[in-house]
């Protein structure tokens, strides 16, 4: 889905203008406080009012969001091994 706001990885710069819900939710904007990756160079992030911050995988309370996050960052990084050019 589209982003509403533009927003840029705070890890790498990269403009990150669309998401894709990756746990079992019916909400499908995300709000301040909820979590992704950046497709640029896998950094996890946070979703803010404006924009992103950095975020710290340590500090997930949530066990089950913090595994998924990992998981889904070394699905992503495999992916980009294969083709490499994709971004
Ligand atoms: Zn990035």
């Amino acid at each position: 889905m589209r982003l509403p706001i533009k927003r840029f990885c705070p890890h790498c710069g990269k403009k990150l203008d669309a998401a894709l819900p990756v746990s079992d939710t019916t909400e499908l904007q995300p709000k301040p406080g909820d979590y992704t990756l950046c497709f640029g160079c896998c950094g996890y992030l946070e979703f803010t009012e404006a924009g992103f911050k950095k975020l710290n995988i340590n500090k997930v309370k949530n066990v089950q969001n913090r595994i998924e996050l990992k998981q889904l960052r070394q699905y992503i990084k495999r992916l980009y091994t294969k083709i490499p050019n994709i971004h």
